[in-house]
């Protein structure tokens, strides 16, 4: 009987990692936070502009990600795809940074100078902006209990070209967790990226991605991550686009709701 007390306390105890695993929630955009056992992580989560187009986070939200309120206790690390206002918000990381003294960022040059610009006492947040020298491979961070691979890609669209886009592959208790900003599809780069050789968990991926056949063939050749999240949707994105998605990648994921979460 003491035995078997026993062994169900250790079921329960190993509980929140064989059975609830890890869980990722919609913020806004492509704006997610990832949770971990004691691990926190904010994706793209800091910005106040959807240029018109997109959804943005409340302002109480944000307030809590600065103040470190549950959800957004223990963070560990906010990560930054790229500089453009529906993903970043300079002012924003510049707070949450100067607020949580032990916090680390990972962004792109482009970001960090743009923190820079907007603030004042840049200095004292300045050894925790962290960035990678622009190059064609994968470099690697790691701090206690994860670790994040990153590679720049280009970022989708013509007049975009000039902006540093980074992909992100963050590995937390055995999972890999894909995030790629507005990297363009493009089928050269992802060749290189070898993304199907990393079994990669869950991924979060642009939703134009997945609006065609040719897409959806791409999502499964060049990604191929056993969830896969559309994130980027427009706010009244129709049903027509959505369907869309839901036939090209039957199994996706829509991330339309600010709140609604995922497991892997
Ligand atoms: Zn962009």
């Amino acid at each position: 009987m003491q035995y078997l007390r026993r062994s169900f306390l250790a079921f329960f105890l190993i509980l929140p990692f064989s059975i609830f695993g890890q869980k990722a929630t919609y913020i806004a955009n492509s704006g997610v936070l990832i949770q971990s056992g004691s691990i926190n992580i904010l994706i793209d989560a800091f910005f106040t502009d959807g240029k018109g187009r997109f959804l943005t986070p409340e302002s109480s939200q944000l307030d809590a990600m600065v103040a470190g309120r549950p959800p957004y206790n223990n963070l560990s690390l906010a990560l930054a795809t790229h500089a453009h206002p529906d993903h970043f918000s300079p002012q924003q990381i510049g707070k949450l940074l100067f607020t949580n003294k032990k916090l680390n960022c990972l962004a792109t040059p482009q970001v960090v100078d743009s923190i820079e610009a907007v603030m004042d006492d840049f200095e004292s947040i300045h050894d925790r902006t962290l960035t990678f020298p622009l190059s064609r491979s994968w470099k690697t961070y790691t701090q206690e209990g994860l670790t994040v691979q990153a590679a720049y890609a280009r970022h989708a669209g013509k007049s975009n070209a000039k902006i540093q886009d980074l992909i992100f592959i963050i590995e937390i208790n055995g999972k890999k967790i894909l995030h790629l900003g507005d990297a363009d599809m493009d089928t050269d780069r992802f060749e290189e990226l070898k993304l199907d050789f990393e079994e990669i968990d869950i991924a979060f991926v642009p939703f134009w991605y997945m609006t065609n056949f040719y897409g959806g063939e791409f999502v499964r050749q060049h990604i191929a991550a056993k969830k896969v999240v559309a994130v980027h949707i427009p706010d009244n994105y129709n049903q027509e686009s959505l369907d869309k998605i839901k036939k090209f990648v039957p199994n996706a994921i829509i991330f339309e709701r600010p709140g609604q979460s995922v497991t892997f």
